[in-house]
C-alpha cells in the first residue's frame, strides 16, 4: 500500500490516466499560484497545469469529487473538505465573480455580459432613444403640444397682462434682440405676457418657442430689466436644447421610446403627449437647469447685454421667498449659492472676451 502523501495540503485520490479505467494511488496540491500538480506515491510528478484548465466537478453530498484535465485524464478523491481547502487560497477575498470563473469561465462571462447589459440599456439606450425620438419629431408635436399647454393655463391659473403698453414693447424689442442671436432667430420665439395669478413671478418655455412672462416677474425686478431679459435668455435656452421633449420622452421609458419611435410618432403623439398637464407637470433636471444658466450668460453677451443678470434676478428671488417658498418657480428653479456663483463665475469668464 502506497503510504499518506506527506506534502502539506495535499489531498489523497487517485489517478486515472487518459482512456485508461485503470487507477493508480496520487495526491494532488495547488499551490498559491493556482497551478495543480499530481503526484504519483514515489513523488513522481504525473501533471501539472493551471487551474483555470482543469474542470472542478461541484461538492454534491460526499459523491467523490473529479479534477478533469484537459486531456481527459481525471483525479478522483473522496476527500471533499481536502478539495476545498486546497481551493480556499485562491478564492479569498475574490467573491463570487472569482468563484464562477474557477469553476465556469464561459458561464462567468455570459453573467458578466448580461449584467453590463442590464446596466447599459438604463446608462446608455434611454438616453440614445430619446436622441433618436427627438431627431424623429416633425416640428408638429411641440407646435401641437405648446398650444394645448398654453389654452390649458389661460382657462386655469393665467389672465390677461395688465402690464402697460410701454413696458411690454421695450420688452418685446429686447426679446427679439435675444431670439435674434439663436439659431432659430427672432421668428422662433414669441414672447407672451399674462397675469400670473396664483404663479405668481413666474417665466416658462413651450417647446415650440413661445415664452410666456408674468406681469408679477416684471414687477418684482423693479427697474432691472436686465435681469428679467437674463430669465428669458435662461428660458430661451430650455427650448433652444429641446428639455421640455427630452423629459417628457425620458418619462416615456424604454418601452415608450421604442413605441414612439417605431411607430408614426407623428399620430402617436397625438394620443400620448399631446395633454398641456403632462408637460406643465414635468420640470427640469438640475443638469438641464445648469445648462439654461449658461445659455443665458452667453446669450446675453453675446447680444450686447449684462451676462450676470441672471444671478441678481436669482437674488431677488432667494431675498424675496427665502428658501421656504413653494412658488412654482422656486421649486424648478431653485436659487441656490451655488447657482448664482457660478452664473456670476461664468459672466465674469465671458465678459473677458468681446462681444461677437
Ligand atoms: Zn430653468
Amino acid at each position: 500500500m502506497a503510504s499518506e502523501p506527506e506534502t502539506p495540503g495535499a489531498v489523497a485520490g487517485r489517478w486515472h490516466p487518459p482512456s485508461s479505467s485503470r487507477g493508480v494511488a496520487a495526491s494532488m496540491r495547488i499551490d498559491a499560484d493556482g497551478v495543480v500538480s499530481v503526484a504519483d506515491a514515489e513523488g513522481h510528478l504525473l501533471k501539472e497545469v493551471t487551474l483555470v484548465s482543469v474542470e472542478v466537478s461541484p461538492r454534491v453530498g460526499s459523491i467523490p469529487r473529479r479534477l478533469t484535465f484537459g486531456d481527459g485524464a481525471v483525479f478522483e478523491t473522496d476527500d471533499n473538505d481536502g478539495v476545498d481547502r486546497a481551493l480556499t487560497p485562491l478564492r479569498r477575498g475574490a467573491g463570487l465573480i472569482h468563484n464562477l470563473e474557477l469553476f465556469r469561465p464561459r458561464l462567468a462571462i455570459f453573467v458578466v455580459l448580461v449584467i453590463a447589459l442590464a446596466a447599459g440599456i438604463y446608462r446608455y439606450a434611454v438616453p440614445l432613444l430619446v436622441e433618436v425620438a427627438i431627431a424623429a419629431t416633425p416640428p408638429v408635436v411641440p407646435r401641437l403640444l405648446s398650444q394645448s399647454a398654453l389654452v390649458s393655463l389661460d382657462q386655469t391659473v393665467l389672465s390677461e397682462s395688465k402690464l402697460d403698453e410701454p413696458s411690454r414693447a421695450a420688452l418685446t424689442e429686447g426679446f427679439a434682440g435675444l431670439a435674434a442671436n439663436t439659431p432659430r432667430g427672432a421668428e422662433g420665439y414669441k414672447l407672451n405676457f399674462r397675469d400670473g395669478g396664483s404663479i405668481g413671478p413666474n417665466a416658462f418655455a413651450l417647446p415650440d418657442g413661445n415664452l410666456v412672462l408674468t406681469d408679477q416677474l416684471v414687477t418684482m425686478m423693479k427697474d432691472d430689466r436686465e435681469a428679467v431679459f437674463g430669465v428669458l435668455a435662461h428660458e430661451i435656452g430650455h427650448v433652444e436644447r429641446e428639455h421640455s421633449l427630452r423629459q417628457l420622452y425620458r418619462a416615456a421609458g424604454v418601452t415608450g421610446l421604442v413605441l414612439l419611435i417605431g411607430g408614426d410618432i407623428g399620430s402617436g403623439a397625438e394620443d400620448i403627449l399631446v395633454q398641456g398637464a403632462a408637460l406643465m407637470s414635468l420640470s427640469y433636471s438640475r443638469h438641464q437647469e445648469a445648462e439654461a444658466d449658461r445659455y443665458s450668460v452667453e446669450l446675453m453677451h453675446r447680444a450686447g447685454r449684462d451676462p450676470a443678470a441672471l444671478a441678481r434676478f436669482f437674488e431677488v428671488m432667494r431675498d424675496q421667498f427665502h428658501d421656504t417658498a413653494e412658488t412654482d418657480f422656486l421649486s424648478t428653479h431653485p436659487a441656490t449659492p451655488q447657482r448664482i456663483e457660478e452664473t456670476r463665475r461664468y459672466a465674469e469668464e465671458l465678459s473677458k472676451e468681446p462681444a461677437r
